[in-house]
Protein backbone atom coordinates (compact mmCIF):
# COMPACT_ATOMS: atom_id res chain seq x y z
CA UNK A 1 0.00 0.00 0.00
CA UNK A 2 1.00 3.54 0.00
CA UNK A 3 1.09 5.79 3.17
CA UNK A 4 1.24 8.67 3.99
CA UNK A 5 3.36 8.94 7.56
CA UNK A 6 3.72 11.57 9.69
CA UNK A 7 5.21 11.34 13.09
CA UNK A 8 4.37 13.33 16.43
CA UNK A 9 6.87 14.20 19.01
CA UNK A 10 10.58 12.60 19.18
CA UNK A 11 9.14 8.67 19.36
CA UNK A 12 7.40 9.25 16.50
CA UNK A 13 9.15 11.40 14.07
CA UNK A 14 11.84 8.73 15.19
CA UNK A 15 9.71 5.99 14.29
CA UNK A 16 8.98 7.46 10.35
CA UNK A 17 12.73 8.11 10.14
CA UNK A 18 13.57 4.41 10.71
CA UNK A 19 10.63 3.30 8.72
CA UNK A 20 12.06 5.11 5.74
CA UNK A 21 15.81 4.31 6.37
CA UNK A 22 13.80 0.49 6.43
CA UNK A 23 12.01 0.94 3.22
CA UNK A 24 15.20 2.76 1.55
CA UNK A 25 17.67 -0.21 2.41
CA UNK A 26 15.51 -2.83 1.27
CA UNK A 27 13.89 -0.91 -2.16
CA UNK A 28 10.38 -0.76 -1.21
CA UNK A 29 7.75 2.55 -1.87
CA UNK A 30 5.45 2.95 1.23
CA UNK A 31 6.00 6.49 2.72
CA UNK A 32 5.05 8.27 -0.34
CA UNK A 33 4.64 11.20 1.81
CA UNK A 34 6.22 12.09 5.18
CA UNK A 35 6.38 15.15 7.81
CA UNK A 36 7.92 15.14 11.41
CA UNK A 37 6.00 17.46 13.77
CA UNK A 38 7.20 18.79 17.35
CA UNK A 39 6.94 21.19 19.93
CA UNK A 40 10.98 21.16 20.82
CA UNK A 41 13.46 22.46 18.26
CA UNK A 42 15.82 20.35 19.25
CA UNK A 43 13.92 16.76 18.83
CA UNK A 44 13.03 18.26 15.23
CA UNK A 45 16.50 18.26 14.39
CA UNK A 46 17.38 14.64 14.72
CA UNK A 47 15.61 12.91 12.12
CA UNK A 48 18.02 11.29 9.30
CA UNK A 49 15.96 10.75 6.51
CA UNK A 50 12.83 12.77 6.72
CA UNK A 51 13.60 16.44 4.55
CA UNK A 52 14.15 19.24 6.44
CA UNK A 53 10.98 20.91 4.45
CA UNK A 54 9.38 17.90 5.87
CA UNK A 55 9.39 19.29 9.55
CA UNK A 56 6.92 21.49 11.35
CA UNK A 57 8.06 23.22 14.63
CA UNK A 58 5.01 24.07 16.26
CA UNK A 59 4.07 26.10 19.51
CA UNK A 60 7.19 28.33 18.94
CA UNK A 61 5.45 31.30 19.72
CA UNK A 62 3.56 30.10 22.47
CA UNK A 63 4.57 31.21 25.99
CA UNK A 64 4.38 27.68 27.23
CA UNK A 65 6.46 26.22 24.30
CA UNK A 66 8.40 28.69 22.74
CA UNK A 67 10.12 25.87 20.37
CA UNK A 68 11.15 24.19 23.68
CA UNK A 69 8.72 21.17 23.86
CA UNK A 70 5.90 20.87 26.42
CA UNK A 71 7.92 18.79 29.61
CA UNK A 72 5.77 15.56 29.01
CA UNK A 73 2.78 17.51 29.72
CA UNK A 74 -0.48 16.39 27.40
CA UNK A 75 -2.84 18.77 28.16
CA UNK A 76 0.24 21.54 27.05
CA UNK A 77 0.98 19.16 24.20
CA UNK A 78 -3.00 19.70 23.37
CA UNK A 79 -3.10 23.21 23.44
CA UNK A 80 0.09 24.02 21.42
CA UNK A 81 -0.94 21.96 18.58
CA UNK A 82 -4.50 23.13 18.81
CA UNK A 83 -2.96 26.69 18.40
CA UNK A 84 -0.97 26.29 15.12
CA UNK A 85 -3.83 23.99 13.88
CA UNK A 86 -3.85 26.46 10.50
CA UNK A 87 -0.40 25.75 9.76
CA UNK A 88 -0.95 21.98 10.22
CA UNK A 89 -3.75 22.07 7.63
CA UNK A 90 -1.44 24.02 5.33
CA UNK A 91 0.82 21.09 5.81
CA UNK A 92 -0.99 18.50 5.55
CA UNK A 93 -2.73 20.06 2.58
CA UNK A 94 0.67 18.88 0.26
CA UNK A 95 -0.44 15.40 0.45
CA UNK A 96 -0.88 14.29 -2.98
CA UNK A 97 -4.12 11.84 -1.53
CA UNK A 98 -4.97 10.61 -4.77
CA UNK A 99 -1.08 8.74 -4.20
CA UNK A 100 -1.94 7.33 -1.27
CA UNK A 101 -3.99 4.85 0.46
CA UNK A 102 -4.28 5.62 4.16
CA UNK A 103 -2.59 8.16 6.37
CA UNK A 104 -0.65 6.81 9.59
CA UNK A 105 0.22 8.98 12.07
CA UNK A 106 3.34 7.85 14.81
CA UNK A 107 3.44 9.17 18.23
CA UNK A 108 5.18 7.93 21.42
CA UNK A 109 1.78 7.61 24.13
CA UNK A 110 3.65 8.44 27.75
CA UNK A 111 5.54 12.02 26.51
CA UNK A 112 3.21 15.65 25.60
CA UNK A 113 3.52 16.38 22.33
CA UNK A 114 2.85 12.52 20.49
CA UNK A 115 0.28 12.03 23.07
CA UNK A 116 -1.51 15.48 23.66
CA UNK A 117 -1.15 16.41 19.95
CA UNK A 118 -1.35 13.52 18.00
CA UNK A 119 -5.35 13.66 18.60
CA UNK A 120 -5.57 17.39 17.49
CA UNK A 121 -3.64 16.27 14.25
CA UNK A 122 -5.61 12.92 13.61
CA UNK A 123 -9.03 15.33 14.32
CA UNK A 124 -7.65 17.42 11.34
CA UNK A 125 -6.60 15.03 9.06
CA UNK A 126 -10.12 12.79 9.79
CA UNK A 127 -11.78 16.47 8.87
CA UNK A 128 -9.45 16.93 5.75
CA UNK A 129 -9.29 13.19 4.14
CA UNK A 130 -11.45 10.33 3.51
CA UNK A 131 -8.74 7.77 3.31
CA UNK A 132 -8.34 5.60 6.68
CA UNK A 133 -5.98 6.98 9.12
CA UNK A 134 -4.07 4.73 11.39
CA UNK A 135 -1.98 4.97 14.47
CA UNK A 136 0.92 3.81 15.50
CA UNK A 137 1.52 4.10 19.08
CA UNK A 138 4.46 3.24 21.55
CA UNK A 139 3.01 2.60 25.10
CA UNK A 140 5.43 3.17 27.94
CA UNK A 141 7.23 1.43 30.20
CA UNK A 142 6.33 0.28 33.59
CA UNK A 143 9.83 1.47 34.43
CA UNK A 144 9.21 5.04 33.63
CA UNK A 145 6.74 5.44 36.22
CA UNK A 146 3.11 7.01 37.08
CA UNK A 147 2.75 10.22 34.54
CA UNK A 148 3.78 8.32 31.47
CA UNK A 149 1.47 5.97 32.62
CA UNK A 150 -1.27 8.02 33.19
CA UNK A 151 -0.64 9.97 29.62
CA UNK A 152 -0.37 7.09 28.06
CA UNK A 153 -3.60 5.31 29.27
CA UNK A 154 -5.88 8.72 28.35
CA UNK A 155 -4.75 9.24 25.29
CA UNK A 156 -5.10 5.62 24.07
CA UNK A 157 -8.75 6.50 24.17
CA UNK A 158 -8.98 9.65 22.51
CA UNK A 159 -5.76 7.81 19.50
CA UNK A 160 -8.58 4.82 19.55
CA UNK A 161 -11.53 6.74 19.19
CA UNK A 162 -10.43 8.88 16.44
CA UNK A 163 -8.70 6.23 14.57
CA UNK A 164 -9.43 3.36 11.85
CA UNK A 165 -6.93 1.43 13.46
CA UNK A 166 -4.27 1.58 16.34
CA UNK A 167 -1.15 -0.43 16.12
CA UNK A 168 0.29 -0.89 19.30
CA UNK A 169 3.81 -1.01 20.54
CA UNK A 170 4.89 -1.45 23.82
CA UNK A 171 8.62 -0.92 25.55
CA UNK A 172 8.08 -2.77 28.06
CA UNK A 173 7.86 -6.23 26.18
CA UNK A 174 11.15 -4.74 23.99
CA UNK A 175 13.47 -3.86 26.95
CA UNK A 176 16.34 -5.72 27.02
CA UNK A 177 18.23 -5.08 30.77
CA UNK A 178 21.82 -4.80 29.35
CA UNK A 179 21.17 -1.57 27.34
CA UNK A 180 21.08 2.24 27.88
CA UNK A 181 17.36 3.58 27.31
CA UNK A 182 18.80 5.47 24.23
CA UNK A 183 20.70 2.30 22.65
CA UNK A 184 17.35 0.01 23.63
CA UNK A 185 15.52 2.59 21.51
CA UNK A 186 17.43 2.28 18.42
CA UNK A 187 16.59 -1.15 18.37
CA UNK A 188 13.42 -1.11 19.46
CA UNK A 189 12.79 1.49 16.57
CA UNK A 190 14.50 -0.67 14.03
CA UNK A 191 12.73 -3.55 14.98
CA UNK A 192 9.15 -2.13 14.52
CA UNK A 193 9.93 -0.16 11.79
CA UNK A 194 10.94 -3.58 9.78
CA UNK A 195 7.63 -4.96 11.29
CA UNK A 196 5.01 -2.37 9.80
CA UNK A 197 7.03 -1.90 6.27
CA UNK A 198 7.12 -5.44 5.57
CA UNK A 199 3.61 -5.69 6.80
CA UNK A 200 2.24 -2.06 4.99
CA UNK A 201 4.38 -2.30 1.69
CA UNK A 202 3.20 -5.60 0.00
CA UNK A 203 0.76 -4.73 -2.88
CA UNK A 204 3.41 -2.22 -4.14
CA UNK A 205 5.95 -4.69 -6.81
CA UNK A 206 6.03 -4.32 -10.66
CA UNK A 207 6.50 -7.96 -10.26
CA UNK A 208 2.92 -8.75 -11.11
CA UNK A 209 2.84 -11.94 -13.17
CA UNK A 210 4.15 -14.10 -10.71
CA UNK A 211 2.67 -12.79 -7.62
CA UNK A 212 -0.30 -15.18 -7.79
CA UNK A 213 -1.74 -15.19 -4.78
CA UNK A 214 -0.29 -11.08 -3.93
CA UNK A 215 -1.47 -9.61 -1.41
CA UNK A 216 -3.11 -6.21 -2.40
CA UNK A 217 -3.54 -2.88 -0.31
CA UNK A 218 -7.77 -3.18 -0.53
CA UNK A 219 -6.90 -6.86 2.40
CA UNK A 220 -4.63 -4.72 4.13
CA UNK A 221 -7.18 -1.95 4.21
CA UNK A 222 -10.00 -4.15 4.90
CA UNK A 223 -8.23 -6.24 8.15
CA UNK A 224 -7.21 -3.02 9.60
CA UNK A 225 -10.93 -1.70 8.90
CA UNK A 226 -11.93 -2.89 12.35
CA UNK A 227 -11.28 -0.33 15.07
CA UNK A 228 -9.86 -1.54 17.81
CA UNK A 229 -6.05 -2.14 19.02
CA UNK A 230 -3.47 -4.10 16.81
CA UNK A 231 0.03 -6.02 16.87
CA UNK A 232 2.13 -7.41 14.58
CA UNK A 233 4.64 -10.19 14.87
CA UNK A 234 7.54 -11.08 12.70
CA UNK A 235 9.61 -14.05 11.95
CA UNK A 236 12.48 -14.10 8.85
CA UNK A 237 14.61 -16.80 8.02
CA UNK A 238 17.84 -16.34 5.30
CA UNK A 239 16.97 -17.61 1.20
CA UNK A 240 19.24 -20.16 0.07
CA UNK A 241 21.14 -18.66 -2.58
CA UNK A 242 23.08 -21.63 -3.62
CA UNK A 243 22.68 -22.88 -7.36
CA UNK A 244 19.54 -24.72 -6.04
CA UNK A 245 17.94 -21.83 -4.39
CA UNK A 246 18.58 -19.63 -7.73
CA UNK A 247 16.72 -22.54 -9.29
CA UNK A 248 13.92 -22.58 -7.11
CA UNK A 249 13.36 -19.06 -7.73
CA UNK A 250 13.52 -19.66 -11.49
CA UNK A 251 11.37 -22.48 -10.93
CA UNK A 252 8.26 -20.37 -9.69
CA UNK A 253 5.22 -21.91 -9.02
CA UNK A 254 4.85 -23.79 -12.45
CA UNK A 255 4.16 -27.47 -13.80
CA UNK A 256 7.36 -28.31 -13.60
CA UNK A 257 8.26 -28.20 -9.72
CA UNK A 258 9.57 -31.20 -8.23
CA UNK A 259 7.44 -32.31 -5.46
CA UNK A 260 9.23 -32.92 -2.58
CA UNK A 261 11.06 -29.77 -2.79
CA UNK A 262 7.06 -28.22 -2.82
CA UNK A 263 6.47 -29.85 0.45
CA UNK A 264 9.80 -28.74 1.91
CA UNK A 265 8.99 -25.48 0.75
CA UNK A 266 5.32 -25.97 1.92
CA UNK A 267 6.47 -27.07 5.52
CA UNK A 268 9.33 -23.90 5.55
CA UNK A 269 6.35 -21.52 4.99
CA UNK A 270 3.70 -22.50 7.74
CA UNK A 271 6.82 -23.09 10.28
CA UNK A 272 7.70 -19.45 9.46
CA UNK A 273 4.25 -17.84 10.11
CA UNK A 274 3.79 -20.17 13.10
CA UNK A 275 6.81 -18.50 14.05
CA UNK A 276 5.57 -15.21 14.09
CA UNK A 277 2.69 -15.89 15.70
CA UNK A 278 4.37 -17.14 18.38
CA UNK A 279 7.26 -14.58 18.25
CA UNK A 280 7.62 -11.45 20.43
CA UNK A 281 4.34 -9.79 19.74
CA UNK A 282 4.82 -5.67 19.52
CA UNK A 283 2.38 -5.33 21.42
CA UNK A 284 1.67 -8.90 23.32
CA UNK A 285 -1.48 -10.18 23.26
CA UNK A 286 -3.70 -13.04 23.03
CA UNK A 287 -4.15 -14.29 19.35
CA UNK A 288 -7.47 -16.05 19.90
CA UNK A 289 -8.47 -12.68 20.72
CA UNK A 290 -8.17 -10.96 17.34
CA UNK A 291 -11.39 -9.91 14.83
CA UNK A 292 -9.21 -10.52 11.93
CA UNK A 293 -5.59 -11.68 10.87
CA UNK A 294 -4.08 -10.95 8.17
CA UNK A 295 -0.71 -12.51 6.63
CA UNK A 296 2.16 -10.86 4.30
CA UNK A 297 5.32 -13.27 3.09
CA UNK A 298 7.93 -11.12 1.54
CA UNK A 299 10.48 -12.43 -0.14
CA UNK A 300 12.20 -14.16 -3.76
CA UNK A 301 8.62 -15.48 -5.54
CA UNK A 302 10.42 -18.96 -6.12
CA UNK A 303 10.15 -19.40 -2.40
CA UNK A 304 6.37 -19.14 -2.11
CA UNK A 305 4.16 -22.21 -2.15
CA UNK A 306 0.42 -22.24 -2.79
CA UNK A 307 0.89 -25.22 -0.22
CA UNK A 308 2.40 -23.47 2.34
CA UNK A 309 0.29 -20.67 2.24
CA UNK A 310 -2.66 -22.61 2.18
CA UNK A 311 -1.46 -24.80 5.29
CA UNK A 312 -0.51 -21.79 7.53
CA UNK A 313 -4.17 -20.06 6.95
CA UNK A 314 -5.53 -23.62 7.78
CA UNK A 315 -3.14 -23.76 11.16
CA UNK A 316 -4.21 -19.35 12.07
CA UNK A 317 -7.84 -20.40 11.46
CA UNK A 318 -7.64 -22.64 14.14
CA UNK A 319 -4.93 -20.69 16.52
CA UNK A 320 -6.93 -17.41 16.22
CA UNK A 321 -10.14 -19.08 16.27
CA UNK A 322 -11.59 -17.06 13.25
CA UNK A 323 -12.68 -17.82 9.98
CA UNK A 324 -11.06 -13.76 8.64
CA UNK A 325 -7.77 -14.68 8.14
CA UNK A 326 -5.56 -14.03 4.39
CA UNK A 327 -2.31 -14.94 3.41
CA UNK A 328 -1.03 -13.33 0.67
CA UNK A 329 2.55 -13.10 -0.52
CA UNK A 330 4.90 -10.15 -1.42
CA UNK A 331 7.18 -10.71 -4.28
CA UNK A 332 10.88 -9.10 -3.88
CA UNK A 333 13.26 -10.74 -6.11
CA UNK A 334 16.24 -9.28 -4.92
CA UNK A 335 15.50 -9.93 -1.23
CA UNK A 336 17.84 -12.44 0.87
CA UNK A 337 15.51 -13.45 3.03
CA UNK A 338 12.12 -14.71 3.39
CA UNK A 339 10.06 -12.84 6.19
CA UNK A 340 6.36 -13.20 7.42
CA UNK A 341 4.44 -10.63 9.22
CA UNK A 342 1.41 -11.22 11.14
CA UNK A 343 -1.27 -7.97 12.02
CA UNK A 344 -3.87 -9.09 14.53
CA UNK A 345 -6.37 -6.99 14.17
CA UNK A 346 -8.62 -5.75 16.58
CA UNK A 347 -7.78 -7.81 19.39
CA UNK A 348 -9.12 -7.61 23.42
CA UNK A 349 -6.80 -9.10 25.30
CA UNK A 350 -3.72 -7.42 25.92
CA UNK A 351 -2.58 -7.80 29.37
CA UNK A 352 -0.22 -4.23 29.45
CA UNK A 353 -2.98 -2.13 28.53
CA UNK A 354 -4.41 -3.06 31.88
CA UNK A 355 -1.39 -2.53 33.47
CA UNK A 356 -0.95 0.56 32.68
CA UNK A 357 -4.55 1.57 33.34
CA UNK A 358 -3.76 0.63 36.67
CA UNK A 359 -0.65 2.63 37.37
CA UNK A 360 -2.61 5.34 35.80
CA UNK A 361 -5.24 5.56 38.51
CA UNK A 362 -3.03 4.98 41.10
CA UNK A 363 -0.81 7.60 39.61
CA UNK A 364 -3.94 10.15 39.04
CA UNK A 365 -4.98 9.54 43.02
CA UNK A 366 -0.93 10.29 44.02
CA UNK A 367 -1.03 13.64 41.99
CA UNK A 368 -4.19 14.63 43.30
CA UNK A 369 -3.35 13.62 47.24
CA UNK A 370 -0.10 15.73 46.39
CA UNK A 371 -1.36 18.84 45.31
CA UNK A 372 -4.13 18.87 48.08
CA UNK A 373 -1.29 18.29 50.58
CA UNK A 374 0.61 20.88 49.09
CA UNK A 375 -1.79 23.53 48.98
CA UNK A 376 -2.33 23.13 52.57
CA UNK A 377 1.36 23.37 53.38
CA UNK A 378 1.55 26.41 51.24
CA UNK A 379 -1.53 28.09 53.26
CA UNK A 380 -0.14 26.45 56.86
CA UNK A 381 2.98 28.94 55.43
CA UNK A 382 1.55 32.36 54.84
CA UNK A 383 -1.24 32.57 57.15
CA UNK A 384 -0.17 33.40 60.43
CA UNK A 385 -0.90 30.88 63.48
CA UNK A 386 -4.60 32.10 64.57
CA UNK A 387 -5.37 33.49 61.32
CA UNK A 388 -5.19 36.98 63.12
CA UNK A 389 -4.24 39.05 60.14
CA UNK A 390 -5.96 39.31 56.48
CA UNK A 391 -4.27 39.73 53.51
CA UNK A 392 -4.17 43.59 51.82
CA UNK A 393 -6.62 42.99 48.69
P1 LIG B 1 7.07 13.81 23.12
O1 LIG B 1 8.11 14.36 22.18
O2 LIG B 1 6.63 14.83 24.14
O3 LIG B 1 5.91 13.21 22.43
O4 LIG B 1 7.75 12.67 23.99
P2 LIG B 1 8.72 11.51 23.51
O5 LIG B 1 8.33 11.05 22.18
O6 LIG B 1 10.16 11.93 23.71
O7 LIG B 1 8.45 10.39 24.59
C1 LIG B 1 7.17 9.84 24.76
C2 LIG B 1 7.29 8.39 25.11
O8 LIG B 1 7.76 7.68 24.00
C3 LIG B 1 8.27 8.06 26.24
O9 LIG B 1 7.58 8.07 27.45
C4 LIG B 1 8.76 6.69 25.87
O10 LIG B 1 7.87 5.71 26.38
C5 LIG B 1 8.66 6.66 24.38
N1 LIG B 1 9.89 6.88 23.60
C6 LIG B 1 10.64 8.01 23.48
N2 LIG B 1 11.59 7.85 22.53
C7 LIG B 1 11.43 6.58 22.04
C8 LIG B 1 12.06 5.83 21.03
O11 LIG B 1 12.99 6.27 20.34
N3 LIG B 1 11.60 4.56 20.82
C9 LIG B 1 10.57 4.02 21.53
N4 LIG B 1 10.18 2.77 21.27
N5 LIG B 1 9.94 4.71 22.48
C10 LIG B 1 10.35 5.97 22.72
Amino acid sequence: MKLATIGVGNAGSKLVDRMVEFESETNRNLCRHVHAINTARTDLAKPEYIPEEQRVLVGDTNQKSKGHGVGGDVEIGAEVMSGDIDELRRAFDDIEIHNVDAILVAAGLGGGTGSGGGPVVIDALQEMYDEPVYALGVLPGEYEGGRPALNAARSLQSFVNKTDNFIGFDNDAWRARDQTIEEGYEEMNRELAARIVTLLAAGETDDSEVAENAMDSSDIIRTLNTDGVSSIGYAATAVDAGPEGLLDRWGGSGKDEDPLDDASQATKIKALVRRATNSRLTLPCEVSSAERVLVVLSGPPGEFSRKGIESARQWLEQEAQTVEVLVGDDPRERSSQLAAAVLLSNVSDAPRIDAIQNQAVDAQEQIAQQRAEREDKINDLITDENDDLDPVV
